[in-house]
């Protein structure tokens, strides 16, 4: 299936994306805001419900029409870290969710009325080792009662619920890595002061990421997602989806960089001559176009394997990797090629600079990517 299918999808998100120009982020990026009106105009356009299916009121479209979305937003120079997460989360309670749970939820989700877009899973002493996780919920009656923290819950302070990953079973008495953890849906409406305490998390980019104490939380046990103690395999269901879309992110960046540098390497004169014509300055574009169109590949592969219902592990943990590098690269190149004019702020690059960093760490570290492909692809000896 190749991105032209979705050329109206691509110019309709382009052209919201021209509403908010360059200055829009960068005054969000001082001052750490959120971006309310680019989120609105996505929501108002059906974008974040494109996963939905139809019968909820979404647009029932496959995963690549969301990677196409997600790359037409950060190829036009915004960011979708604001609201990516509205179009994926929703996965676990669509896949695992009771049918009251879905009819309660969705419409809702996909009218933009409720929001879906905080996921807290990272905790600040387990990091990666998710399995390990600590934050508990213990069954008491109808409810769960949780205690615990969580770190780097992004969103969490514009979401009207969140995905909770806690503990409902020791780790020591698992028959399988991830055995005894839960999904619950959080009303954090109706949760914040009463055992849930949610303290901004300032950071190197305006991700409006948080830090979630739990203190005595109760959640009704009807919002437990499918069995109790599996939740760790309802996660891993939807990684694969998660990795595709940041991966398209990533391919967006990398365009965008590229293209800028291009401009600029055709138009800036130095020593009589274009920048652009100096083979120092051409290389590392000409690099870069050529990692990204790789990448591409491999993000297409990984959409296509994922709407057909097949494996698709290797393909979206490979796109990721792949996309991460090639806007990470491309991102480097296009700020060298800028000079000093690389780091004003005016230029947008620094910002985009910053922000295409996160794909080495988040949502998986690119070691982690390495270690799974070393042993679930080659077949060597767990590292780790
Ligand atoms: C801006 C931002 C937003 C985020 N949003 C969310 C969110 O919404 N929800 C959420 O749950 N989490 C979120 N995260 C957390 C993110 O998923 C984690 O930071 C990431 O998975 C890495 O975990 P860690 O930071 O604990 O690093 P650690 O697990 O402590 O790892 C630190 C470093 O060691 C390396 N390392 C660790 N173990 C190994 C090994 N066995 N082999 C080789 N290398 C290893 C890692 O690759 C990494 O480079 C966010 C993070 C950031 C920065």
């Amino acid at each position: 299936m190749s991105a032209e299918e979705y050329a109206e999808i691509r110019a309709g998100v382009t052209a919201i994306c021209a509403d908010f120009p360059g200055a829009y982020w960068r005054d969000l990026d001082t001052q750490q805001q959120y971006p309310e009106a680019f989120v609105a105009a996505l929501t108002k356009a059906g974008y974040l419900a494109a996963l939905i299916p139809e019968e909820y009121g979404g647009a029932g479209l496959p995963l690549r029409a969301a990677s196409v979305i997600l790359e037409a937003i950060h190829a036009s120079g915004c960011n979708a870290a604001a609201c990516h997460a509205q179009l994926y989360i929703m996965g676990t309670l669509l896949r695992h969710g009771s049918p009251a749970q879905k009819q309660r939820f969705l419409p809702k989700i996909a009218s933009g009325d409720l929001r879906l877009q905080a996921f807290a899973v990272t905790e600040p002493s387990t990091g990666t080792d998710t399995t390990q996780l600590k934050t508990r919920a213990e069954r008491k009656g109808d409810r769960y009662v949780v205690h615990g923290q969580k770190v780097w819950t992004s969103r969490a302070l514009q979401s009207d619920l969140m995905m909770l990953l806690a503990r409902t079973g020791p780790a020591a008495q698992a028959k399988r890595r991830g055995d005894g953890l839960s999904v619950f849906l959080v009303d954090l409406r109706q949760s914040i002061g009463k055992g849930l305490e949610i303290r901004p998390l300032p950071a190197m980019i305006n991700h409006n990421t948080t830090e979630i104490f739990f203190d005595g939380l109760e959640i009704p046990a009807e919002n437990l997602i499918g069995e109790e103690g599996k939740g760790f395999r309802y996660i891993l269901d939807g990684m694969n989806a998660e990795r595709i879309l940041i991966a398209s992110e990533a391919l967006g960046d990398a365009r965008w960089f590229i293209r800028t540098a291009v401009d600029y390497a055709k138009t800036r004169i130095v020593f009589d001559r274009p920048i652009g014509q100096n083979q120092g300055v051409q290389f590392p574009l000409a690099r870069a176009h050529a990692e990204t169109e790789a990448a591409e590949l491999m993000v297409r592969k990984a959409a296509t394997l994922f709407d057909a219902g097949e494996d698709c592990g290797p393909e979206a943990n490979m796109a990721k990797l792949l996309a991460a590098d090639a806007s990470w690269h491309a991102g480097e190149a296009c700020l060298q090629t800028h000079g000093g004019f690389g780091l004003a702020r005016e230029y947008d690059i620094e910002r985009k600079w910053r922000e295409t960093r996160l794909f080495q760490i988040a949502p998986i570290s690119t070691n982690l990517i390495l270690a799974y492909l070393g042993e679930h692809v080659l077949d060597l000896p767990r590292s780790y």
